[in-house]
């Protein structure tokens, strides 16, 4: 998966590079950069000191002598000063900096922690967000995996407000769930119609709106069809190409040439979802594509929920997807 965010400790990751949240001395300091120093060991101090301080919002790389990483890319974030001096585009520069450092030395697996988000003092949710946003926007020109390490998710929280809409929104899916009472479920199961088969072939609840029936002969062809084949189907129809697609997706190059070859690939549940939200499907058409993959959508559990609700509120950024979840604890969308 191209961007993850994940929780652990920066000096344990195994990519090509790790980011140091440094200061402009270079000489070390304490939070995750006195992390890095420790454990890399006194070479890596000795080699900084050869590279005469870095300014705000720069970068520069060294070795990672005793880490099991290749480089260490050093940047200094701002320091939060309640906004309005300039820190967001320090921030941002770090982040481009840092990257493009990690390309020039052909790396391919690059690890951040959240730069400026401890002693420096940028609110936590905010600085994700500039982590989220300056990593997309590279990766959509650039064949890379970043991993944006949370070292203490308890302090941190996603938008107040968006946490507290997601919080009322599965309060009320979960209710909604098991509040019937099983007699009452049978009840109304009793009382309900026998299905229409007949109708559920030709428009299904799930099918996209068809101006006229469908022939039989049309509707036992989308019956059969595979998860890849409604995958791709759905791409030509959006006008979409198919970078366009697993980009959004946040799903890598490699992947989705399997999933495009094997007519019958079985992705997992979240990377069928992934691709919903790329071809912003509608909450029935994504419960189709999830069908073709063997999975449903279902109100007793929490990832689902949190999908419904972005899909409901027609948020399709898989990045802010992806935040929700991990402030969640859920598997994240992806490969
Ligand atoms: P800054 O001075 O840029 O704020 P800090 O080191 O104080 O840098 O904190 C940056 C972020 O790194 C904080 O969110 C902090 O929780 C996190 N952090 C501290 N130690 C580690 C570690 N070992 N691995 C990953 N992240 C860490």
């Amino acid at each position: 998966m191209p961007i993850q965010i994940v929780r652990n400790d920066i000096t344990k990751m195994k990519v090509d590079a790790i980011v140091n949240a440094a200061n402009n001395s270079l000489l070390g300091g304490g939070g995750v950069d006195g992390a890095i120093h420790k454990a890399a060991g006194p070479k890596l101090l000795a080699e900084c000191r050869t590279l005469s301080g870095c300014e705000t919002g720069g970068a520069k790389i060294t070795g990672a002598y005793k880490l099991p990483c290749k480089f260490v890319i050093h940047t200094v974030g701002p320091v939060w000063q309640g906004g309005g001096f300039g820190e967001r585009e320090k921030l941002v520069s770090c982040y481009r900096r840092s990257l493009e450092l990690a390309k020039k030395a052909c790396c391919e697996t690059v690890a951040f922690p959240l730069i400026s988000s401890g002693v420096y003092g940028y609110p936590k949710d905010q600085a994700l967000r500039v982590a989220v946003d300056t990593v997309s926007e590279f990766l959509s020109e650039n064949d890379m995996t970043v991993y944006i390490v949370i070292f203490d998710k308890a302090s941190y929280r996603i938008g107040e407000k968006l946490f507290k809409d997601i919080e009322e929104y599965i309060d009320d899916r979960y209710a909604e769930e098991h509040t019937d009472s099983v007699s009452e479920r049978i009840r109304r199961m009793n009382a309900a119609p026998m299905p229409d088969f007949s109708k559920s072939i030709q428009y299904g609840d799930m099918a996209p709106m068809a101006a006229a029936a469908p022939s039989l002969a049309d509707a036992v062809k989308q019956l059969d069809e595979s998860f890849s084949e409604m995958l791709l189907r759905k791409i030509d129809e959006r006008g979409m190409t198919d970078s366009q697609c697993y980009k959004k997706a946040n799903i890598d190059r490699k992947l989705f040439s399997k999933i495009r070859s094997d007519r019958l690939y079985k992705p997992s549940k979240p990377t069928a979802i992934a691709f919903a939200i790329a071809l912003e499907l509608s909450l029935g058409e994504t419960k189709e594509l999830l069908m073709k993959a063997g999975f449903a959508l279902s109100h007793s559990n929490k990832f689902d929920i949190i999908i419904e609700y972005f899909i409901e509120h027609g948020n399709y950024n898989i990045f802010e997807i992806n935040e929700a979840l991990f402030a969640f604890d859920q598997s994240l969308l992806g490969a």
